[in-house]
């Protein structure tokens, strides 16, 4: 655990790979809170009185399930509807539009169960169910609130997720950048509530945001500004490569699922073990293709 004042971050297990990622601790007025409690099974022996989301992905909400009851759960108010409902769940990350409008309610009562296949994606995360069941408040954003006395705005940062926030402690110089995490797998925004354009358009806010220190939700964790400007850069022009990968392809004539048989964004393996990471294969390539016209926006 790194100490920062009042802020601690709590590395992820597996180095805050999927399904894990770095969570923040907050301590003040004799109180705790975490953001994102996706580290792992560290965080049993913590007790926080609240906890916030940046948003709804299962990576970031699972270890809510470490916590009793009585912790208040807060999530932007974008997001809170994929939370409170496992059909909404399923929905917002592509299952009825790609599997049939008839998935969703059949997942939902599926994944009680679990499945026999590996658990790579949440399609087959059982304990999303707990999480789901939990109540949840919205916090608000866009404006200086306190959490356990501790100064915080939740930045605006739609793309990733409609409701996406980055929370930022202006006394402290600190940014949590979340799922801009400058890995080499780069930026996620296949699910059909995500938007390349508004993933990009966010990024000026890390730009821009007076800090010196960025904690991305995976791998690196703290990074200094002069590090994080020129790995954001980076970490942006895979969205420019997939695109340039997926035109050459199509206009050789392959067809979308020979796309995807390519991996423009997951392994082949992964994709032929979890159908959902085939899923968001498929929806990000279409949505590639809408980008450049080569698709109708409505297909
Ligand atoms: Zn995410």
């Amino acid at each position: 655990m790194e100490d920062w004042g009042p802020l601690k971050i709590i590395p992820g297990e597996n180095n805050s790979r999927f399904p894990y990622c770095t969570s923040l601790l907050l301590e003040g007025n004799g109180r705790q809170a975490l953001i994102d409690p996706g580290a792992g099974n560290i965080l049993k022996n913590l007790s926080v009185q609240e906890i916030y989301l940046t948003h709804y992905h299962y990576d970031h909400v699972w270890g809510i399930n470490f916590f009793p009851k009585t912790t208040a759960v807060f999530i932007n108010a974008e997001d809170l509807p994929a939370l409170s409902d496992l059909r909404e769940f399923a929905r917002r990350l592509g299952t009825g539009h790609y599997f049939g409008k008839d998935y969703p309610n059949w997942w939902a009562q599926e994944i009680k169960k679990g499945f026999k296949s590996p658990s790579l994606s949440p399609y087959n995360r059982p304990d999303i169910v707990t999480v789901i069941e939990k109540t949840k408040e919205a916090y608000p954003t866009s404006e200086e609130i306190k959490i356990v006395g501790i100064k915080t705005i939740f930045l605006k940062a739609p793309g990733h997720t409609p409701g996406y926030v980055f929370p930022y402690f202006p006394d402290l110089g600190i940014i949590y950048t979340g799922d801009y995490d400058l890995t080499s797998f780069g930026p996620f925004y296949m699910a059909p509530d995500g938007d390349i354009d508004q993933f990009i358009r966010s990024s000026k806010i890390l730009r821009e945001v007076d800090v010196k220190y960025y904690i991305t939700g995976h791998e690196k964790g703290m990074v200094e500004k002069k590090n994080f400007l020129p790995g954001l850069n980076r970490f942006l022009e895979i969205i420019a490569l997939r695109e340039e990968k997926i035109k050459t392809l199509w206009q050789k004539g392959y067809t979308i699922e020979e796309i995807a048989d390519n991996s423009i964004f997951y392994p082949l393996k992964f994709q032929k073990i979890d159908p959902w990471v085939r899923m968001w294969e498929i929806i990000g390539i279409k949505m590639h293709l809408k980008r450049l016209g080569l698709l109708p926006k409505a297909s």
